[in-house]
């Protein structure tokens, strides 16, 4: 499955990104769509908790490396550059990626590293839109989803952070399109300009705990997710067609060395910094 072979079916049928992502969860698996919604539903549901938890009280680590950003960006937010819908998204953003980190329950889309960025896009920029919506955004994130991990992969430790953080960022671009009424073809290019955008994105967490830099760059990769989306909406094109740029991905992804992929021996995690944080958490 292919994004091209995705769009044609949107035309040949006239249905929704959403409604192809049913139909074909619903062949592979043979639920119903009612039970197939049920499901995105208590998903949502995870992600809801997820995203508002750290907000509300500040929660850490248990390494103690990180903690209680969401909920003192959450009191900032206020004052916030960045405006309403992205500042609660960056809140959201880091609250999941919190959570996570504090072993709480999240929802790992795809990942559990890049756990807040489908949340947190599609909590902010559905606020005031119907549950039914949200889970509409979120079928297609699925489905976004799903062509990247058929045709390059969703892990970190394969393809550095750009298969993670980029792959959510992705997927959440293409959610919130559709979500706000954008075409399928506009899904696809938030999608691509998405992933165009983290290409070559490396993998390098400090003490090879998802924590540094990963909690920000969830709220790095939602901004990215929401630019895209907002730009695709605007009917500005992708001049690389998202399966092009899921290619170069999986390219990219096998030029990056082991040091980048995971193994926290490069980038971030070899800094002075991040050498001394993994020594002091090994203790
Ligand atoms: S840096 Fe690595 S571990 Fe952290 S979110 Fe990105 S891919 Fe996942």
């Amino acid at each position: 499955m292919n994004a091209e072979q995705i769009l044609a079916e949107c035309r040949e049928t006239g249905l929704p990104l959403s409604k192809i992502a049913v139909r074909r969860e619903s062949a592979a698996t043979g639920l119903s769509e009612e039970e197939i919604r049920a499901r995105f539903d208590r998903m949502l549901g995870v992600m809801e908790k997820s995203a508002s938890a750290a907000r509300e009280q500040a929660v850490y680590s248990v390494s103690g490396l990180t903690g209680g950003d969401a909920f003192r960006y959450e009191n900032y937010r206020g004052r916030s550059l960045l405006g309403e819908t992205l500042s609660l998204a960056v809140a959201c953003a880091l609250s999941c990626s919190e959570v996570n980190a504090s072993m709480g329950r999240i929802v790992a889309c795809p990942t559990a590293g890049s756990c807040g960025i489908v949340p947190a896009a599609v909590l902010a920029a559905g606020r005031g839109l119907s549950r039914e919506k949200l889970i509409d955004g979120l079928l297609c994130a699925g489905l976004a989803g799903q062509i990247i991990g058929e045709h390059a992969c969703l892990a970190g430790a394969q393809g550095g952070c750009q298969a993670e953080c980029g792959s959510a960022a992705a997927m959440a671009a293409a959610a919130v399109v559709e979500m706000l009424g954008g075409s399928p073809q506009q899904s696809f290019d938030a999608a691509a300009i998405a992933i165009k955008n983290t290409l070559g994105l490396v993998c390098d967490p400090v003490g090879g705990l998802v924590e540094i830099p990963c909690v920000k760059r969830n709220a790095g990769g939602v901004a990215g997710a929401l630019c895209a989306a907002d730009m695709a909406l605007a009917g500005i094109r992708s001049h690389i067609p998202f399966d092009d740029a899921v290619e170069a991905m999986d390219r990219v992804g096998r030029q990056l060395p082991a040091s980048l992929r995971e193994t926290a021996a490069g980038g971030l995690a070899a800094t002075v910094t991040g050498r001394a944080l993994a020594e002091k958490i090994a203790r």
